[in-house]
């Protein structure tokens, strides 16, 4: 749970007794498998992106566990935090405000061993071109040398995906990280992060808005909202055999070549609401439209098939 207190002015202190809190992250829970991909999708303002900061402890939790090989990240000490983020890194969306501008490609990708002391000059050296050369940045000495503005948008991601493999993580997040580059060239990032996934045993939590991507990569799904978890399962499920209304909506949003005319366009109407005064009972009630009385309740996820689980009261056993 990641909630952060409302700073009212001073008047509105006075009249008002209850502290008031963002729920960014509410009531959260899931596991990523070793190994695996776990896709985490919505629109702005779900709470994925904070989900995945809290999961290598950027953030600190309001409340609640979170469990790396069974030890809670959320309680570590500085040494021990330390000695996880050596394993666990982030990839972020923004490789431009990502990289330092007056720090060559070298000493980017050479910072994190610097940081964690670990080999001699000799030896980081050789880690940084390995590292760029995974990145398929080739041959990597040609690259050592250069600034991130004498680089490409997707040479940046690179070089940041690079920086992230370099201490040779178990667990990455990847915030957004081919939203901010040209179409043409996602697809080669998105294959180069599940090359790396399966060549390094990497386990991540792949952030994105863009659906099209997941089915791509992820091996599991799940769809926030309003810092709840909607939906969740393998991504076969989530995405072809979606059964909630905002995930429905979500899949209807993305364009296709080939429209296909047996698909049930599901439309939400206006934004999120505001993460402060939420809507009673389902989050999604005020933009659902298949809500019906019982939805003034706020719904459990629920499994409806093997591994797949629903917060929605059209799928409630009760
Ligand atoms: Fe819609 Fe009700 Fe399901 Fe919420 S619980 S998604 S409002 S049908």
């Amino acid at each position: 749970q990641k909630w952060y207190p409302v700073h009212a002015g001073f008047l509105s202190t006075l009249t008002r007794r209850e502290q008031r809190f963002v729920r960014a992250v509410d009531d959260v829970s899931f596991t990523i498998e070793a190994g695996e991909m776990l896709g985490l999708a919505g629109e702005s303002g779900s709470g994925k992106t904070t989900t995945g900061e809290l999961l290598v402890r950027l953030q600190d939790p309001t409340a609640g566990e979170i469990l790396f090989n069974g030890e809670d990240v959320a309680t570590l000490d500085d040494e021990a935090l330390k000695r996880f983020r050596r394993g666990a890194q982030v990839i972020f969306q923004d490789p431009y405000q990502t990289l330092n501008p007056r720090f060559t490609v070298l000493q980017t990708v050479m910072e994190p061993l610097r940081i964690h002391q670990i080999g001699d000059r000799a030896e980081r050296l050789e880690r940084v071109i390995d590292a760029l050369d995974k990145a398929e940045l080739r041959p990597a000495r040609e690259f050592l040398h250069r600034f991130p503005h004498q680089l490409s948008g997707g040479q940046r991601q690179r070089v940041a995906i690079a920086r992230a493999i370099v201490l040779q993580p178990h667990f990455l997040v990847a915030d957004e990280p081919v939203s901010m580059l040209d179409v043409s060239i996602r697809a080669g990032v998105l294959n180069l992060l599940r090359r790396l996934k399966e060549e390094m045993g990497l386990t991540m939590l792949y952030i994105t808005h863009d659906l099209s991507t997941l089915r791509y990569i992820c091996n599991r799904t799940a769809i926030m909202y309003l810092g709840r978890i909607a939906e969740i399962g393998p991504t076969a499920d989530v995405i072809d055999r979606s059964l909630h209304p905002y995930t429905q909506a979500l899949i209807a949003a993305v364009p296709r070549i080939q429209p296909d005319s047996r698909r049930q366009v599901v439309r939400i109407e206006g934004e999120i609401p505001d993460p402060i005064d939420l809507p009673r009972g389902c989050r999604f009630r005020p933009r659902c439209p298949q809500a019906f009385e019982a939805c003034f309740e706020e719904p459990e996820l629920q499994e409806v098939a093997p591994g797949h689980w629903v917060a929605c009261h059209l799928y409630s056993n009760e």
